[in-house]
C-alpha cells in the first residue's frame, strides 16, 4: 500500500469524492463514469492496485498507474482492546501521527475518525487539545482512515457492513478543517462510496456557529455538539472558543439546524467531571439550555484521565444523580459507556502523535483571542 505523501506528483485518488473523480478522469480524456468504475473498486472492493481492476481497460490502467495512485494512511500500530475496540495509529508526514479507533457493539460497529493533526481549540478537558495543533488532514488522509479499518476488518459495502457508523469525533475540530471533511462526509455517504446514511455519518463540533450553518445548507449528516457545560463562565474556562461563541450563540444555530432538518436531533456531549459540572445545579442549567431543544438529546460521558490532567472522573452516585436529574426533567439523557480504556482510546485520550506544533498553535490561538472569523 502507498502511503498518502508521495514523493512524485501523482494524484491521490482518495482526495477525491465522486464529482472530483469525474472531473480528474475528463482531464485524462476518460469518460466521466469510467471515474465511477473505479470508485466502486476502491471503495466496495477495497482495491488499490489498478492492475487489479479487471474491467478497466488495460490502455486506461497503464494511464492510470502513469498519473495517478490510492494511497490511504500507513498503520503504525494497532491494538486491541480487551473490550474489542481497536486502535490505530496511522502515520503522517515529519513524525505526526493520528489516531481511529472502531468500537463494535452488538447492533453496530462505529468509527471514530479524526479530522487534524492534534488540535487548536484547547479544552481544557481533552488529550488532543493538550497537544497542540499541526495541520488539517486532507480528504484521503480523512477517507483513508475509514478505508483503512474496512480492509482491516473485512467490511463489505451493502454486504457484511462492520462500519455502520462514522463519527467525525478522533482528533481535531472537524469544522476547522471544513472543506476536506466535507469531501471525506461526502465519500462516506456516497453509495459508490462507503454507502452509509445520514443518521449514520456524524460530525461533532465544538461550536463554530457560522460552520454549523454552512454545513447544514452543504450536506445531509447528523450532528453532535461538545457542550460540556451549561453557562457561559464555566464553559469558557473549560473550551476557550465559548469567548467567541458563547452558548446563546450555538444554541441558536442548534435551532436553525432542526429547522432546516426538521427531521433530525442533535445529540449534546456533556463530559462529566468531578466537582467542576457534574453538581445538582448543574444539571438545572443544562435541562434550562435544553428546554429550547426539546427533540434533541444529551449523552453524558464519565471523564477518561490522561497523563498530566486536572481533572477525575466523578463518582459513579454523582453521575447517577445526574443523569435521573435530567431524565426526571423530561430530557432525552444516554450515559455512554467508556470503551477501551485499557488501550487510551476512550473518548478524550486520542492524542496520536503531533509535532512542530508550538508556534502554529500559539499562532492560532493568538488570533483566537484577537477574535479572528476564521481563526482556526
Ligand atoms: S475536545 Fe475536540 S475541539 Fe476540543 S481540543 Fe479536543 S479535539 Fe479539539
Amino acid at each position: 500500500m502507498q502511503q498518502v505523501v508521495a514523493s512524485s506528483n501523482k494524484v491521490n485518488l482518495l482526495d477525491f469524492d465522486r464529482q472530483g473523480l469525474r472531473d480528474f478522469f475528463t482531464q485524462l480524456g476518460e469518460k466521466p463514469y469510467r471515474a465511477e468504475q473505479v470508485m466502486k473498486w476502491i471503495y466496495h472492493d477495497l482495491e488499490d492496485d489498478f492492475e487489479n481492476m479487471t474491467d478497466v481497460g488495460k490502455a486506461l490502467r497503464a494511464k492510470l498507474t502513469e498519473a495517478c495512485y490510492i494511497g490511504a494512511p500507513k498503520t503504525l500500530l494497532d491494538k486491541v482492546a480487551t473490550d474489542g475496540t481497536h486502535k490505530w495509529l496511522l502515520g503522517m508526514d515529519s513524525g505526526n501521527a493520528i489516531e481511529t479507533v472502531y468500537i463494535p457493539e452488538p447492533t453496530r460497529g462505529t468509527l471514530c475518525v479524526s479530522s487534524q493533526i492534534g488540535c487548536a481549540l484547547n479544552c481544557q478537558f481533552c488529550s488532543t487539545g493538550a497537544q497542540g495543533f499541526n495541520r488539517n488532514l486532507s480528504t484521503a488522509e480523512i477517507i483513508g482512515q475509514v478505508w483503512v479499518a474496512a480492509k482491516y476488518l473485512g467490511n463489505v459495502t451493502h454486504q457484511n457492513r462492520r462500519i455502520t457508523n462514522v463519527v467525525m469525533m478522533g482528533m481535531g475540530e472537524p469544522l476547522a478543517n471544513f472543506d476536506n471533511v466535507l469531501k471525506a462526509m461526502k465519500l462516506m455517504r456516497d453509495d459508490l462510496g462507503f454507502g452509509l446514511a445520514a443518521k449514520r455519518v456524524t460530525l461533532s463540533t465544538a461550536g463554530l456557529v457560522p460552520l454549523i450553518d454552512q454545513l447544514s445548507e452543504a450536506i445531509d449528516v447528523s450532528l453532535a455538539v461538545s457542550l460540556h457545560a451549561a453557562n457561559d463562565e464555566l464553559r469558557t474556562e473549560l473550551m476557550p472558543i465559548n469567548k467567541r461563541y458563547p452558548i446563546a450563540e450555538l444554541l441558536a444555530a442548534c435551532q436553525r439546524w432542526i429547522a432546516r432538518k426538521p427531521r433530525t436531533s442533535i445529540t449534546f456531549e456533556y463530559t462529566l467531571m468531578q466537582g467542576v459540572n457534574d453538581q445538582p445545579e448543574h444539571a438545572r442549567q443544562l435541562i434550562k439550555l435544553m428546554r429550547k431543544l426539546p427533540t434533541c438529546k444529551v449523552n453524558l460521558i464519565p471523564f477518561n484521565p490522561f497523563p498530566g490532567t486536572q481533572f477525575k472522573r466523578s463518582d459513579a452516585a454523582d453521575i447517577h444523580a445526574f443523569q435521573t436529574q435530567l431524565l426526571n426533567a423530561g430530557v432525552l439523557t444516554m450515559l455512554r459507556r467508556t470503551r477501551g480504556d485499557d488501550i487510551d482510546a476512550a473518548c478524550g485520550q486520542l492524542a496520536g502523535q503531533v509535532t512542530d506544533r508550538t508556534r502554529r498553535s500559539a499562532d492560532i490561538r493568538k488570533r483566537q483571542d484577537e477574535g479572528a472569523t476564521h481563526a482556526i
